[in-house]
């Protein structure tokens, strides 16, 4: 059991760089020597090999988003044997989702955690979502465990969040209203990577969307005027963009393809098409950036007398971790023998411009979405690929990827019971979400 580290605690040995602010009105110190780590870490322990047998099994079989029944079955089976929860299968209409509640019988707050499965197409559990869904499933079991044990208050909402990849499963549950009618106060997960622990994971913001120009067909030699060239649209657009991208912001992202240049090169194209991604490191920033490349598509039009068509795709939030839970995330992450550089610096390392589904999350309520670094290396110790190739496919297989998962499991869990326990970190996150709200509400005003 790695319950204690050698480190000192975290205020005691940081207080000179940073303050470590803890909830204003909170009834007890952020560190008071409350023994429910030790319970959280036995706790895990003896459901680690079961929880590393679903890892396997849903490693092991990938599916797609939206397809994941196989991992569907052997979670919430797993979770139907677990006394006192509440088990839904294939929850709000959507097949693959599931909601598991713990519920004490008592008002207080309620803490929920996001659980992936979904695969890549090609290339497997290349995400480690494998891993995402044994360290919720851990931390929400663990969580429920506390609250039996110190007959505390509250509820445990373990949500079953299929397709990240690019499907928003969590957009669903959020609209179908499963946050709310759950009255959930706060939302944990946790996602594998090769970069180092953080606690403040900012992703980017993200919007996908299909671009159709449509012309007219001429003969491409005898009788080129008569023609409305598509591609030609497209191609202007295209390059448009590129002179745009020298004067977009950094963490400014536009990607392209064209999927469609027309028939022959003797016809007039009369039709074009492309897909493309605009990210930016907030929605409101994004909302800024898409106005900007489509007046490139709209230029393409202009040019050649095209008509354009564009079409949404998907679109996820950024994500927006909530510093408050983050400082109790990390103070248990360090008591746990790990570390997370501090706030200041943490924020700024963890900003990636991935995208998640939990970024939407984030704007509804609390959130925290901690990394953790797990080995892909070759036997000489070098470099090998990170989320989303083959060579993290087989890192997320791992015992010691494991191992990393399950102390992320007790760092999150440590951080639900803080919640329940301490009401000033609860109302202290939900000031810090509030404050964010009203400044993106000001900030997309202003677009
Ligand atoms: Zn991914
Ligand atoms: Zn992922």
């Amino acid at each position: 059991m790695a319950v204690e580290s050698d480190q000192e605690p975290v205020a005691a040995h940081e207080d000179f760089v940073m303050v470590e602010h803890d909830a204003e009105g909170a009834d007890r110190p952020l560190d008071d020597g409350s023994d429910f780590l030790a319970i959280i870490s036995q706790y895990t322990e003896t459901v680690s090999s079961s929880l590393r047998a679903i890892s396997l099994d849903i490693h092991d079989n990938p599916e797609l988003q939206y397809k994941e029944h196989h991992a569907h079955k052997a979670l919430t089976e797993f979770l139907k044997d677990q006394k006192d929860w509440q088990v839904t299968p294939s929850a709000y209409g959507i097949e693959t989702a599931f909601v598991a509640v713990y519920d004490s019988g008592r008002k207080g707050p309620t803490v929920s955690f996001n659980a992936e499965y979904d695969a890549l197409v090609g290339i497997g559990h290349a995400c480690g979502h494998n891993l995402i869904a044994v360290a919720s499933v851990g931390a929400a079991l663990a969580t429920a465990h506390v609250i039996l044990e110190k007959g505390l208050a509250g509820r445990v909402v373990l949500f079953g969040t299929p397709a990240e990849e690019g499907g928003g499963g969590k957009i669903k549950l959020l609209k179908a209203g499963a946050y709310k009618d759950h009255q959930v106060d706060i939302s944990l997960i946790s996602h594998p990577s090769i970069s180092p622990d953080a606690a403040l994971v900012c992703t980017a913001a993200y919007s996908a969307f299909k671009v159709e120009y449509f012309g007219k067909e001429a003969h491409a030699a005898a009788r080129p005027w008569d023609g409305v060239n598509a591609l030609d649209a497209l191609i202007t657009a295209y390059n448009a963009i590129s002179v745009l991208r020298q004067q977009t912001q950094p963490g400014d992202i536009i990607q392209g393809q064209i999927t469609n240049g027309g028939l022959r090169p003797n016809i007039i194209h009369a039709y074009s098409a492309g897909r493309f991604v605009v990210r930016s490191t907030t929605r409101a920033r994004l909302e800024a950036l898409k106005k900007r490349v489509y007046a490139c598509f709209e230029a393409g039009a202009t040019a050649t007398g095209a008509e354009l068509k564009l079409t949404p795709g998907g679109s996820y939030d950024n994500h927006m971790p909530n510093k408050a839970l983050g400082r109790s995330y990390r103070h248990f992450f360090h008591r746990l023998g790990g570390e997370i550089p501090r706030e200041d610096i943490d924020v700024i390392e963890a900003a990636t411009t991935a995208s998640t589904d939990q970024g939407n999350i984030s704007y509804a309520m609390p959130s925290l979405s901690p990394n953790f670094w797990i080995r892909s290396e070759d036997k000489d110790g070098k470099q090998l690929g990170g989320p989303h190739t083959p060579d993290f496919e087989k890192a997320a297989r791992t015992e010691e990827a494991h191992e990393s998962a399950m102390r992320i499991a007790k760092a999150l869990a440590a951080t639900a019971v803080d919640v329940l326990t301490r009401p000033g970190l609860l109302a202290e996150a939900k000031r810090e979400f509030d404050e964010m709200k009203r400044e993106d509400q000001r900030a997309l005003s202003q677009q």
